[in-house]
C-alpha cells in the first residue's frame, strides 16, 4: 500500500467530498493514519455526524459543512481531491433525482475547478452503474454500457457518466490529474439502516427476525465488496503514478445472485425468517460483477476480504448498533422492508 515515505503524506491536504458518508468516513480515517491533513465537504444529506465523532478527535480532521454544487470557498486548497458527494442508494438518489444529477455534474465541475486551482489531483468516485444494464459479463473498462437515458435510475447513472467525462475532459486539458474509479456494490458498517440496499436490509430484517425481502425472482446477481477493501483501492489509485488516464474498476469478483446472499446472511445469523418476493423496480441490472485484471496490473489491488468474512464483520456492527437502541429495532425493521411497493407476490418459508 502507499506508505507515508511514498508519497509524504505529512506536508499533504486531502479534501474529501462526501466525508461525512459510509465509504468516505472510512477513506478520512486511513487518510489520517497515512499522515494526510482531511477536510471533509458535506451536505450531510445521507451522511452523518456519527461517522465523524472519532475523527474529530484528530487535530489533522476539519469539517465544511457546504453542498458541491454551490460555488466552494474560495481559498480552499488541497493536494488530492476525492470526491464521493452522491447518495448511493437507490432510495436515495431517486428522492431527489434533480438534486442527485446536480451533485454529479456540478460537484465534479467544482471540485474540478478546486484541484486545478491547487495543482492537485482528482478521484472521482464512480459506478458500476455506468455499465447500466450489462450485455457484457463480466464488465471490463472497456465496455460502454447500457443505461436508459430517462428511467428512474437515469439521474444516478447518467449524472456519474458526465462526471466522468468531466474527468477525462480536464485531464485531455491538462488542467488536472484526474482518476475515476469505477465502484462496485460495496457494504460494511455504517451503512445507512433505511438505506434500502440489499446487504444491510437483509442483516437488519435477519436480525429483527422479519421477512426478508427480494425483489424481482432474486437470480439477479451483484458482486459485493467490503469498505476497507475498497478505500485501499481509491488511495492506490489517487497515489499511483504515472496517471493510468483510463476508469478502474474497484471491487470484489465474488458474485452471488440475491437469492443466495440472502440464504448467507440467513444461515450466518441463525434466523428462520421467511422470503418474501416483491416487485422487482424498473431498470434493475439482471447483473453485475467487475473484471479487475487492470486494478491488479495498475495498483495491485486486490479485494482481500471475503464475503462471509466482509458480512461477518457487517452483522457484528448492526447487531451492536440495534443492541444499543432496542427500541428502535421495529422501526429499523420497518425502514428496510423495502420500497413502496404493493404486498408480495410470493411468498417462500426459509428452513
Ligand atoms: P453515502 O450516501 O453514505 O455518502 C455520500 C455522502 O455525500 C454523504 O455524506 C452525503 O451527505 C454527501 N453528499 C451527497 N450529496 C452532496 C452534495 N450535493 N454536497 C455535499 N455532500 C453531498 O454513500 P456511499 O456509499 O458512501 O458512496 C460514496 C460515493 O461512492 C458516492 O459518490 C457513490 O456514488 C459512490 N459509490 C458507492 C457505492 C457503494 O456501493 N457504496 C457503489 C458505487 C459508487
Ligand atoms: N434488492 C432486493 N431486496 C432488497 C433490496 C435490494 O432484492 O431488500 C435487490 C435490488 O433490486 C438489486 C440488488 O438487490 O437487484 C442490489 O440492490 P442494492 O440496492 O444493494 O444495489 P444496486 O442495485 O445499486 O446494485
Amino acid at each position: 500500500m502507499a506508505s507515508r515515505s511514498r508519497h509524504s503524506a505529512y506536508d499533504k491536504t486531502a479534501l474529501v467530498a462526501g466525508g461525512a458518508g459510509f465509504l468516505g468516513s472510512f477513506l478520512c480515517e486511513r487518510l489520517i493514519d497515512e499522515g494526510f491533513r482531511v477536510v471533509c465537504l458535506d451536505n450531510f444529506r445521507t451522511g452523518s455526524a456519527d461517522n465523524l465523532v472519532d475523527l474529530r478527535r484528530s487535530p489533522r480532521f476539519s469539517l465544511i459543512t457546504a453542498d458541491v454544487c454551490a460555488p466552494l470557498p474560495k481559498k480552499l486548497r488541497a493536494d488530492r481531491v476525492y470526491n464521493l458527494a452522491c447518495p448511493a442508494s437507490p432510495r436515495h438518489y431517486q428522492a431527489d433525482p434533480v438534486h442527485t444529477l446536480m451533485t454529479s455534474v456540478m460537484g465534479a465541475r467544482n471540485l474540478l475547478e478546486l484541484a486545478a486551482a491547487s495543482g492537485g489531483r482528482m478521484l472521482q468516485a464512480s459506478t458500476s452503474e455506468v455499465y447500466g444494464d450489462p450485455d457484457q459479463h463480466p464488465q471490463t473498462e472497456k465496455y460502454w454500457g447500457n443505461v436508459n437515458p430517462i428511467g428512474i435510475r437515469a439521474c444516478y447513472d447518467e449524472g456519474k457518466r458526465a462526471a466522468e467525462t468531466l474527468c477525462f475532459d480536464y485531464l485531455r486539458g491538462r488542467c488536472v490529474d484526474a482518476r475515476v474509479a469505477r465502484i462496485f456494490n460495496t457494504y460494511g458498517p455504517r451503512m445507512r439502516p433505511d438505506d434500502g440496499r440489499i446487504v444491510s436490509n437483509l442483516i437488519i430484517q435477519a436480525l429483527s427476525r422479519r421477512p426478508l425481502t427480494i425483489y424481482g425472482s432474486g437470480n439477479q446477481t451483484r458482486s459485493f465488496c467490503f469498505v476497507t477493501d475498497l478505500v485501499d483501492g481509491l488511495i492506490r489509485l489517487m497515489e499511483v503514478d504515472p496517471n493510468p488516464a483510463t476508469p478502474v474498476n474497484l471491487g470484489n469478483p465474488e458474485e452471488y445472485s440475491i437469492n443466495e446472499l440472502a440464504v448467507i446472511v440467513g444461515d450466518m445469523i441463525g434466523s428462520a425468517s421467511p422470503i418474501v418476493y416483491q416487485p422487482l423496480p424498473s431498470d434493475d441490472p439482471q447483473m453485475r460483477r467487475p473484471d479487475i485484471a487492470l486494478a491488479g496490473k495498475l495498483l495491485g489491488w486486490s479485494p482481500t476480504t471475503s464475503v462471509r468474512q466482509g458480512i461477518a464483520r457487517t452483522i457484528e456492527w448492526f447487531a451492536s448498533a440495534l443492541d444499543a437502541d432496542a427500541d428502535d429495532v421495529g422501526a429499523l425493521a420497518a425502514s428496510s422492508s423495502g420500497l413502496t411497493l404493493p404486498a408480495a407476490t410470493v411468498a417462500q418459508e426459509a428452513d
